[in-house]
Formats: C-alpha cells, sequence, structure tokens
C-alpha cells in the first residue's frame, strides 16, 4: 500500500470530483472543523452524499491502494497537529436521511445527527432513545463507538447496520456481528464502515409511559448535561471511561481526578475544567500536544494514586491517519 498522501494531482481531484460530486474539499484546516477546535490542515476532505458514492470512494481508494479514514462528526477526535495526509471521509450532513419504516424502527443513514434521531422516536410515541438526545455526533460514530448515556449504548437498539468494507462492498452487520461493549464495537479495528443503522425502540404504550413522559425526559436530561458539562470552551465530552470496578470503589473518573486536585490545571492552552474533572477544554490556542500531556499527566496520577488504570475515551488521529487512545507518547 502506497503510504503518500492522496496527492492533488487535477487527474486524482477531477476522478473524485466524478465519484462524489460537490463533496470534495482541499487543505480543510481541522482546527476550524473539529470539535475540539484543534488540528493542522487535512490535505484531502471527502463528503460523501449517499451510500453509493460512500462505496465508490471506498472501491477507488483500494484499487489504488491509497490509503484513507473516515470520521463523523469529530466528536470524539483530537487531531495531531501536523493535520492529515491520506484522504479523509467524513460523513456529515451529505448523508443524514432518517425514514421511519415501522411503527417501531427507524433507518438512519450514518451522517444522521444521533439527538434528531432521538427527538424522531420520541415523536413517533417510541422510548429508548432519550439516553442519546444529548450526545453530539452521528449515528455512524455513535454505532462504532456504542456510544449512549446512562449506562446505556446504542448497540442495544441496533436491529441491523448497512457496511461497507475496504473493498467497497456494501453488507449488513446484524447485531451479533458487532462486537458491542462498553463503548466498543468491531467498527473501531475491522475496517468497515457504517453507513446506516436500522433501530428499534418500543412504543411508550407498550412501556407503561406516554409520549409526554418521554418528551420531559428528554428534556430533563438535556438540561441536566448544560448544567454538569462545560458549555463554552470546545472539548471532546468525557475524556476518560467509566470502570465499574472504580466506580464502586471509589466513584467515576470525575471524582477521581477532581479529588487529586487537577479541576484547573493548564498545560498550554488544555484546561481539565473546572467545571468537570473528566473534560479536558481548548481555552483557545491549545494544540493537541498540549491536550495529550494534560491527559497522560491525569492519567498517571490516578493510577498512582488509585490503582485503576483509567480507558481513554477520546481517540487521537495521527497525521498518518492511523487512530489512537488520546495519550503520549503518540505522535502529536
Ligand atoms: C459535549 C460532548 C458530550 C458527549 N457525551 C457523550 C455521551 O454522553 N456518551 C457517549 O457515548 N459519547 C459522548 N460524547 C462523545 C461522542 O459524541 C460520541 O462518541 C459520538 O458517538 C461520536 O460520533 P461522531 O460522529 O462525532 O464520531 P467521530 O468523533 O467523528 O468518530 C469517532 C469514531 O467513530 C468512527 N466513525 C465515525 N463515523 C463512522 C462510521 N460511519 N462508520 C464507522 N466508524 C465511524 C471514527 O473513525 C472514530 O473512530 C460526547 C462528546 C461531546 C463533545
Amino acid at each position: 500500500m502506497r503510504t503518500e498522501p492522496a496527492s492533488t494531482a487535477p487527474a486524482l481531484l477531477s476522478e473524485l470530483e466524478r465519484l462524489c460530486p460537490g463533496g470534495v474539499f482541499q487543505g480543510v484546516p481541522l482546527a476550524q472543523i473539529s470539535r475540539w477546535r484543534i488540528g493542522g490542515p487535512a490535505d484531502l476532505v471527502l463528503r460523501p452524499g449517499s451510500i453509493e458514492e460512500l462505496a465508490a470512494l471506498r472501491a477507488f481508494f483500494h484499487r489504488e491502494g491509497l490509503p484513507h479514514l473516515v470520521i463523523g462528526a469529530t466528536t470524539n477526535l483530537l487531531f495531531s497537529d501536523a493535520g492529515l495526509r491520506p484522504a479523509c471521509i467524513q460523513i456529515d450532513q451529505r448523508m443524514a436521511g432518517i425514514e421511519a419504516v415501522s411503527q417501531t424502527e427507524i433507518d438512519a443513514q450514518a451522517g444522521a445527527w444521533a439527538p434528531r434521531v432521538a427527538r424522531v422516536a420520541m415523536q413517533m410515541g417510541l422510548t429508548g432513545a432519550e439516553h442519546v438526545c444529548g450526545i453530539p455526533g452521528t449515528i455512524g460514530g455513535l454505532v462504532c463507538m456504542n456510544g449512549g448515556s446512562q449506562r446505556k449504548g446504542i448497540g442495544s437498539a441496533l436491529v441491523e447496520a448497512v457496511t461497507v468494507d475496504e473493498t467497497g462492498a456494501i453488507g449488513i452487520r446484524r447485531p451479533e456481528d458487532c462486537g458491542f461493549a462498553y463503548r466498543r464495537s468491531v467498527f473501531q479495528d475491522n475496517g468497515e464502515v457504517v453507513a446506516a443503522a436500522r433501530l428499534r425502540f418500543e412504543p411508550v404504550e407498550e412501556a407503561g409511559r406516554t409520549r409526554s413522559e418521554v418528551r420531559r425526559e428528554m428534556l430533563r436530561i438535556m438540561a441536566d448535561r448544560r448544567r454538569k458539562f462545560p458549555q463554552k470552551e470546545p472539548n471532546c465530552g468525557s475524556v476518560f471511561k467509566s470502570n465499574p470496578a472504580m466506580y464502586d470503589d471509589i466513584g467515576p473518573p470525575g471524582a477521581a481526578i477532581e479529588k487529586l486536585g487537577f479541576k484547573g490545571r493548564r498545560i498550554g492552552g488544555a484546561l481539565c475544567s473546572p467545571h468537570h474533572a473528566n473534560f479536558v477544554v481548548n481555552t483557545g490556542a491549545a494544540t493537541a500536544h498540549d491536550t495529550l500531556a494534560l491527559i497522560t499527566e491525569i492519567r498517571d496520577a490516578v493510577l498512582a494514586s488509585t490503582g485503576y488504570e483509567m480507558e481513554v475515551e477520546a481517540r487521537y488521529v495521527a497525521q498518518d491517519g492511523s487512530f489512537h487512545p488520546a495519550l503520549l507518547p503518540a505522535e502529536a
């Protein structure tokens, strides 16, 4: 496989424009488009408008032996200060259809905004999607991360996922193929991209609830999140995953970090949020290196003090497009 960037050669660009019309962008500053507002330039960002375009792009890169990576809304990602050399397929609003396919099932394209899917479910008189109503990512990213809140993960609502493998072949994955575990799925490692997800939720009457109760619960969850989480400075949500044994013993990561006096600890522009210790925020000019150094310092201090090695949820994207836990000594 060639490792040089999917260069900006005119022939390559015109082929990509043919495969992904209106979705080819060069020299995109990741510090402007990423959620953490950190990262150098991405040489090439491709935003497919359909599953077929996504499959055609992957097939093309496979044929040409060109590396590429796939991202969603970047709400769980820290990009390298050097930016990204391989082509980056970003599945976003251009591929965000949501459709009710039965009284209990919703088809969402991978770029659909997770809170919007939760709202559609509530409007259909369904319950079970409330826990994702405040998670600011795409359905594709949510399935890949098995994201959720209140000790739930989206995997439990998945009926099937439409996937595109590295060769561009479109397939179907059932939940039992997806390796769902706490904030884990096979899509973090197997090279497949989630193109769409069919999700099933429960009718409110069967759960002994009403639609307005579900609506009120969603409003409460969103108000709680606004109160608990930092709102102003860019961040990627919880940096560390919760660990049940550590939780029972000393509490969630935020409590352990706070106890060690980290709230307000700063490295360069990266700050351990005074609002919630499990958030590292960008105060304006944070670099990926500042952020990795602070996360690593926190992880090491909690390990030394409690014996628990907290697992990092945020993923670092190196300039070669590889994904790593957001810790030093990854390249920054
Ligand atoms: C303020 C805030 C609060 C948050 N709260 C929560 C929370 O309560 N619970 C929670 O679980 N998460 C939370 N997160 C983290 C994040 O929102 C979720 O992990 C989200 O599901 C990521 O979606 P994304 O589209 O942004 O994916 P990205 O961050 O772009 O990508 C994350 C990973 O998914 C992969 N990926 C993206 N799209 C696809 C696809 N279509 N197919 C295959 N792989 C794909 C990427 O390669 C990457 O490895 C929070 C983040 C923020 C900023």
